[in-house]
């Protein structure tokens, strides 16, 4: 196995893990389309007994993932709820969670129809200014979830500040690091326990796969959520283990774009007459600009915009009217959406705790993709027309 982990981050994305098939030669890395293996005699195999624990393509895809985050180990996981699931059954009953009041739905949803009903307890608190976080600690605190940039509405949190704060409490710190890709951030350096990826956005990029990841340093956490993973069968099929890890070769370059693109069109919507207020962190009048400028590489290609009109009605009209834009949930992909996060990502948060995060009615997410800049300027313009 060649080791990539001093190489940059576009060479490591093309061949880290992606060793030449040895029976073959093939470059591409087989996909290993089995459910078991053959073994010589009982208990004596090659290292494979099942597909649920183990699979060779799935394991190739990890080390990779793993040498984008500079990280440890990797474990991929059916989906991205599949992999923050995984995390919190590391939890007993009685143990309490600090995390975001800006968070992914599917994450607010799972913690509390979910995990609430297991006893475990959590606090949904602005983690912009990370000393709130100090007022949550008690004895019972194992763990603090922090997703940022937030969704939708482009929070950035600092990680290293929670990373003290976790440290000092022995409390584990997880990132969600879905909306900065590798390629932006890299948590673990920053001092993170776990990274938690829904592969399904920028990871895979072609929205076309479904998946998740963690990524850890330590061996006994990654034992641990091996153990939940075999345990619970969360885990993903080879065929999207090789579609993330054809779609991830070009991570660097799509973020490249990605990020321009996005900056252009934040750019373009900043003093657009029609629009309220936008969220990008790539602003220096963000309230973050300065922690974002210090752990990203770059600003993304995720934008928030709120409308000056209110109407819910004349907001769906506008998010219907793109000719280039495609309206759908999820992000990352190379093709640019639109999404209406109050009834589309985020409809199942309570009204009122949305509008407090700032998910208001006339609020639309953008997800930025790679096609030329000049015809998603001009769609905007038509839509906002
Ligand atoms: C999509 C998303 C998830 C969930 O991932 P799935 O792959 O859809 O299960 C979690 N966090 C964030 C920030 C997301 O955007």
């Amino acid at each position: 196995m060649a080791d990539f982990s001093k190489h940059k981050f576009g060479t490591k994305a093309i061949h880290a893990g992606a060793d030449a098939d040895p029976s073959t030669g093939a470059i591409m890395t087989p996909i290993y389309q089995t459910s078991t293996y053959v073994q010589e005699s009982p208990g004596k195999n090659k290292g494979y007994g099942y597909a649920r624990g183990k699979n060779p393509t799935r394991e190739a895809l990890q080390k990779n993932i793993a040498a984008l985050e500079n990280g440890k180990h990797c474990l991929c996981f059916s989906s991205g709820m599949g992999a923050t699931d995984a995390v919190m059954k590391l939890l007993r009953p009685g143990d309490e969670v600090i995390t975001g009041d800006d968070l992914y739905g599917g994450s607010y949803r799972m913690f509390t129809k979910i995990f609430e009903n297991y006893g475990i307890k959590f606090h949904f608190i602005n983690l912009s200014n990370a000393d709130n976080i100090k007022k949550y600690v008690n004895a019972n605190t194992k763990m603090i979830w922090a997703e940022t940039p937030t969704n939708p509405t482009m929070q950035i949190i600092d990680i290293e500040a929670c990373s003290t704060i976790a440290k000092a409490n022995n409390i584990l710190l997880a990132v969600d690091n879905t909306f900065a890709s590798p390629y932006l951030q890299n948590p673990l350096a920053l001092g993170a326990d776990i990274v938690m990826h829904s592969v399904t956005k920028y990871l895979g990029g072609h929205s076309d796969v479904v998946m998740g990841a963690l990524i850890v340093d330590d061996d006994k956490l990654h034992e641990q959520l091996y153990f939940i993973l075999n345990s619970c069968g969360a885990n993903p099929g080879p065929m999207d283990c090789f579609l993330v890890m054809r779609g991830i070769k070009t991570l660097h370059l799509r973020m490249e774009r990605h990020c321009f693109n996005g900056k252009k069109i934040a750019e373009f919507l900043k003093t657009h007459p029609k629009i309220e207020k936008i969220y990008w962190p790539g602003f220096t009048d963000h309230p973050n600009h300065a922690i974002a400028k210090k752990q990203m590489r770059d600003f993304g290609g995720m934008i928030s915009i709120v409308l000056k009109d209110k109407s819910i009605d004349n907001t769906f009209k506008l998010a219907s009217s793109f000719k280039v834009f495609s309206l759908a949930e999820s992000l990352g992909g190379v093709e640019s959406l639109i999404n209406h996060p109050a009834t589309m990502t985020h409809a199942s948060i309570p009204k009122a705790e949305r509008e407090k995060a700032g998910v208001v009615d006339n609020l639309l997410r953008l997800s930025v993709g790679v096609e030329d800049v000049e015809d998603l300027i001009e769609d905007l313009k038509q839509a906002l027309a």
